[in-house]
């Protein structure tokens, strides 16, 4: 898609740390490099997030995951990573093409930080908000 960076690296056009890629997807590293060895894993289709996503695309995306953490992991010799993904801006997405971040995390108290905050836990609105998603997953 023209103006998208995703694409402009997938196409060659923008230079990228390729670590690698097939005819579906491409991984690369990402320019900020939070911890050494910060991946990204991108479909090649151009698709905005998993929000638009289609079930083809995020069966073979998420498929390459074990396998590009794994190697991730062993080539830095992290003990641990981060697999986080960002849909639209309010959730951190700043690049509207689909992609994967794979952060690997060296120790603790290293700075970064991902936290959920903790309710106390209503569980008769649990149970009806669960029966609502669950309602829309096959309408
Ligand atoms: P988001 O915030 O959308 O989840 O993540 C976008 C990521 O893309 C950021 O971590 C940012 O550093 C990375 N990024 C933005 N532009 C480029 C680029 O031109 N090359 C690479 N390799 N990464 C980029
Ligand atoms: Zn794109």
């Amino acid at each position: 898609m023209e103006n998208c960076i995703f694409c402009k690296i997938i196409a060659g056009e923008i230079p990228s740390s390729k670590v690698y890629e097939d005819d579906q997807v491409m991984a690369f590293l990402d320019i900020s490099q939070t911890t050494k060895g910060h991946t990204l894993l991108v479909p090649k289709e151009h698709v905005r997030n998993v929000l638009e996503m289609s079930e083809a695309t995020a069966s073979t995306l998420f498929a390459r995951l074990p396998k590009l953490a794994r190697a991730l992991k062993t080539a830095t010799g992290a003990p641990a990573m981060n697999i986080i993904n960002n849909n639209e801006e309010i959730a951190g997405q700043t690049v509207f093409h689909a992609h994967v971040h794979l952060v690997p995390r060296y120790q603790e108290n290293d700075g970064i930080k991902i936290e959920y905050t903790t309710h106390e836990p209503d569980f008769d609105a649990l149970g009806k908000l669960a029966e609502q998603i669950s309602k829309e997953v096959d309408a």
